[in-house]
């Protein structure tokens, strides 16, 4: 079985065993399970599988600790925040080898999601929702106040597992919740390894994780002693867990599936723009929620600009950045990180000869002990193609063009997502009023991705219910109270 290999022995935390935390103690269970490497389809370390006595156990630490914890001033949750932002950067190394092992992320991508991680939690730390008084006259004061919700369950997708956890704990905990986090089956070793480093920070039962199968997410989000699910994954199970949440009304905010068009205008520098959106669209294999999923090329500039990106793909290094021995800095491509996805892009790749799909560069798989794909690009495939309506969550990008400004904003929102988009011009009032009738939760001008802990994220239609980060997303985890108190 491979482990992350260092000398992390030397250490507090050692990066080769992963277990639930339950009331402030490593457990593992009966029976464990394991997630396989992207590099080589060999299974990864042992991790609990763990069942509904888990749960019952973890929910039941968890509201035990909550009336302690929910007393407790912002400035000690933040401490507490800070300091764990502190420990992913003291085992920054041992991070990066964890994401290449389980994520298959080459350096720089691992760089990326660590700061992410540690980042998320230092600067939510700094944003309370503090009480609001909405009217003082000599008749009466009225108070908004925003009182934590109790037991929060955290549910992580596979691309963001350090990200994700971090994101989850420090809204939940700065408002004053518990939490327990699910990690993904496919990537659960980030989620298992930040939540036992939180035991030092946090007292038992505040910031707690339960790995397992799937079916560990339904019987989280149906039990009766949890107040509210953060769920980031799919759209389809982000529906499921919004049913199961009904039955007990727990509050829920769903951060979904995206199929984000980036509109490129005839107002832009081809040589800079084309190389840098090249890096922005193929990150992380482009199995990111935000990722650019349509390219819209004004026709004026399209040859251009297509030659150019397909120049840039081309200077790609798909590999094993970050595996067991040395690093390879010069590896900026990774596999793709599971069966299922490998499985649902290749699907992709069989539709290029059956629908008539002209390849503009890579355009086939090539043998790999892992899951690796060659970055592809697509040249103007009919604008109904299973490539341009659905997320392919993979290195496959379909690219467009387009003449009229009203009909590119119409294909644009033509989907029943609306996660984020972009608009790249040198002319800003253009870009503006195009970029303000883009149906979209995140909406950018010359950049894409670009989020951060203190502006709202979150989907319009059916990219999600809800935002997250800023004080709005740390308040989306409190109960709202006004409280009205009558002077005279
Ligand atoms: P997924 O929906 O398959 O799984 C997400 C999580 O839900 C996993 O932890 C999984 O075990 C759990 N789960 C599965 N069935 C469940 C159920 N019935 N009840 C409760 N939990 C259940 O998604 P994924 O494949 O892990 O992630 C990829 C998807 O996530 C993509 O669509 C991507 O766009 C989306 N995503 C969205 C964001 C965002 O912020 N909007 C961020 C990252 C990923």
């Amino acid at each position: 079985m491979a482990a992350v290999t260092n000398d992390s022995s030397k250490k507090e935390f050692n990066f080769t065993t992963f277990q639930n935390v339950i009331n402030g103690e490593l457990k593992t269970t009966e029976t464990t399970r394991h997630a396989i490497s992207p590099h080589t389809k060999k299974p990864l370390a042992e991790v609990p599988l763990s069942t509904s006595k888990d749960v019952d156990d973890a929910v039941a630490a968890a509201r035990a600790a909550f009336p302690k914890w929910k007393k407790t001033s912002f400035e000690e949750r933040a401490k507490a925040l800070n300091g764990l932002a502190a420990t992913i950067y003291e085992y920054q190394q041992e991070f990066v080898k964890l994401n290449g092992y389980e994520l298959g992320a080459p350096v720089s991508i691992a760089e990326i999601l660590i700061h992410m991680g540690a980042g998320w939690l230092s600067e939510t730390a700094k944003l309370h929702p503090i009480d609001e008084v909405v009217e003082d006259t000599p008749e009466r004061e009225v108070i908004v106040r925003y009182l934590p919700l109790g037991v929060v369950v955290g549910i992580v997708p596979w691309n963001l597992p350090l990200h994700c956890t971090a994101a989850k704990i420090a809204a939940a905990v700065i408002a004053g919740n518990c939490i327990i986090i699910k990690p993904s089956p496919y990537t659960p070793y980030s989620g298992l390894k930040l939540v036992e480093m939180a035991q030092k920070f946090f007292p038992p039962g505040v910031v707690q994780v339960l790995s397992g199968d799937d079916s560990l997410g339904q019987l989280l989000t149906e039990h009766p002693g949890v107040d509210k699910i953060s769920f980031t994954g799919s759209t389809a199970t982000g529906k499921k867990v919004m049913q199961s949440a009904s039955k007990t009304l727990k509050r829920v905010t769903l951060e979904l599936g995206g199929n984000d068009a980036a509109i490129i205008t005839k107002n832009i520098d081809v040589a800079t723009i084309a190389p840098a959106l090249a890096g922005v669209i193929f990150s992380h294999s482009s199995q990111v929620c935000l990722a650019i999923k349509r390219l819209y090329v004004h026709e004026s500039i399209f040859e251009e600009f297509r030659d150019a990106l397909v120049a840039a793909v081309k200077a790609f290094k798909l590999g094993e950045g970050v595996g067991e021995g040395e690093n390879d800095p010069t590896v900026t491509i990774g596999p793709v990180q599971n069966e299922m996805q490998y499985e649902r892009v290749k699907g992709f790749f069989s539709d290029i000869e059956k629908e008539g799909w002209k390849v503009a560069v890579g355009g086939t798989i090539d043998e790999s002990p892992g899951y690796f794909i060659n970055p592809t690009i697509i040249d103007r495939p009919k604008e109904d193609s299973r490539i341009v309506v659905e997320e392919p969550f993979g290195p496959i990008l379909p690219i467009l063009s387009w003449s009229d400004e009203d009909d590119v904003i119409a294909r644009a929102n033509n989907t029943r997502m609306g996660l984020g988009g972009s608009v790249w011009t040198t002319d800003l009032v253009e870009g503006r009023r195009i970029a303000e009738q883009i149906e979209a939760g995140s909406v950018w001008i010359n950049s894409h991705m670009d989020v951060t802990p203190n502006f709202p994220f979150g989907g319009h239609k059916e990219s999600g219910i809800g935002y997250e980060n800023g004080l709005g997303g740390v308040k989306a985890y409190c109960n709202v109270q006004t409280l009205y108190l009558k002077k005279k």
